[in-house]
């Protein structure tokens, strides 16, 4: 388990979750990047909302 960083709530992570894996909180929705897996550590993954259109 992880807490997420945007809105504490706990996140699951797999076995095999590997450190660079991105997951979504499925509590805030929150694109999130695994830093570390022991201890878990989990930080709010760069954005993916800008535009990258232009
Ligand atoms: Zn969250």
């Amino acid at each position: 388990m992880g807490e997420c960083p945007v809105c504490a709530a706990e996140v699951e992570l797999a076995d095999d979750t590997m450190a660079g894996e991105l997951l979504v909180c499925e509590d805030c929705g929150a694109e999130l990047e695994v830093i570390n897996t022991d201890p878990v550590e989990l930080a709010e993954a760069p954005s993916a909302e800008e535009d990258w259109g232009q």
